[in-house]
């Protein structure tokens, strides 16, 4: 439990930034749930996680955000995305611009970030007892509903001083299983080429560093044939496992196997590419020799494009596997993959970090010279977990850093 004292000072930063017209508590009252109650922005963060949105199921979470930019003078599109596998049917983006002037339907700054989050749902709850700030539990409290919070109220914030900042909020499904949403409105008349905004700023838990990079992607099944028989008799059949397992041995040590071994590529930047073999699965019983057997590869690449990438690990499966052609990679079934995604940190007054997760920017297609940037309150290590959670002062501080960015791209506009 926290001295008085602080509390008091924390409430009245928290509305410093969040509600400059409200006065700050009394002592008396300083607890958490007041200070969330005292502040619109930390209340706007509670209403969204108290709200399910694992993906596919965004539709509710997505009303809301809705309905609390219009009700903020803000200009809403709802733009459809198309179902998941037993998932909601009406789903949507949300992008929004102020009002206010008819020509800020193209900002020339947009902030972005998810509503869906990964399952289970956690319901929202408090902890004053850890650490010097209040601790917000819960599942999206921190990836992304912190960014979202924070991106709605820095842009707020910046509105009320700034009223003709050409600002934008993309706020998209989908993105914790495929991307979808962000690919939908990368590819739609709202997001025309050349690109209208010089600026995208995307929200994700950096712990309150911009991020220079992140690694790329390729994700495939390896697949292999064979042919059922009695395990009595294996010479009558043929086995897929059999066949799988040493193109599997070998792609699981391409990461640390020297280029010249034909291994994948390292950077500096990056470090090592990384391979996980996420998943196998095979054969029907103990006793019959497997028809059929799959293995589902990520690779994160330090280096390189999906193009190499997959080449290297097609050379080496056919070594592995002494040019077995019931083994092969399936690259068609998920999808191009991506290289690694270099962002722009010319910003000063925030540590530099790079991640090794990925991210909707490669969904998003800009003009060449559009400047990203990746920023977000939260730590990516407790994102997905059963502990996700994130501090008051954390939450504050993503206010302040989003509004300096945004500050950042004004002034380059009005420099250029
Ligand atoms: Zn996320």
């Amino acid at each position: 439990m926290k001295s008085s004292s602080s509390l008091s000072l924390l409430v009245a930063v928290g509305l410093a930034s969040a509600a400059p017209s409200q006065a700050p508590l009394g002592l008396s009252s300083s607890s958490a749930s007041d200070i969330i109650d005292a502040s619109p922005f930390l209340s706007f963060h509670r209403d969204l996680v108290q709200i399910p949105s694992v993906s596919g199921n965004e539709t509710v979470v997505g009303a809301f955000v809705a309905g609390f930019l219009e009700s903020h003078n803000f200009t809403v599109i709802k733009q459809p995305v198309p179902a998941s596998f037993h998932g909601d049917p009406h789903r949507f983006n949300i992008f929004a611009y102020p009002s206010a002037s008819p020509a800020q339907d193209r900002p020339d700054i947009l902030l972005t970030s998810h509503i869906d989050t990964v399952p289970p749902f956690i319901p929202y709850s408090l902890h004053e007892d850890s650490g010097s700030s209040p601790l917000i539990a819960g599942r999206g409290t921190v990836d992304a509903k912190a960014s979202v919070a924070a991106q709605v109220f820095a842009v707020l914030d910046t509105l009320r001083t700034d009223p003709t900042a050409s600002l934008g909020l993309l706020f998209v499904v989908d993105e914790e299983v495929g991307g979808l949403g962000m690919r939908v409105f990368s590819d739609s008349p709202l997001n025309p080429s050349p690109s209208p905004f010089h600026t995208v700023i995307f929200g994700e838990p950096t712990e309150l560093a911009l991020v220079a990079g992140h690694k790329g992607m390729v994700e495939f099944p390896l697949r292999a044939t064979g042919q059922a028989a009695h395990s009595g008799y294996p010479w009558l059949g043929r086995s897929a496992i059999s066949a799988l397992l040493p193109a599997l041995s070998r792609i699981d040590v391409l990461g640390h196997t020297p280029v010249e071994e034909g291994g994948l590529p390292a950077s500096d930047k990056y470090g090592q590419t990384t391979v996980n073999i996420g998943r196998v699965d095979a054969g029907v019983a103990a006793n019959v020799v497997p028809a059929a057997a799959f293995a589902e590869v990520a690779i994160r690449l330090a280096a390189g494009t999906p193009d190499e990438v997959r080449d290297i690990v097609a050379r080496a499966v056919k070594n592995a596997t002494a040019d077995d052609e019931h083994v092969y990679c399936d690259f068609a079934a998920y999808g191009n993959g991506y290289p690694p995604q270099d962002l722009d940190t010319d910003v000063p007054g925030f540590d530099v970090i790079t991640v090794n997760y990925g991210t909707d920017v490669p969904n998003l297609k800009v003009s060449e010279g559009v400047k990203r940037y990746l920023y977000g309150p939260g730590s990516i290590h407790v994102a997905h977990g059963d502990d996700e959670a994130i501090t008051v002062d954390q939450l504050e501080e993503a206010v302040r850093g989003y509004k300096k960015l945004i500050e950042a791209a004004v002034q380059r506009q009005h420099m250029g």
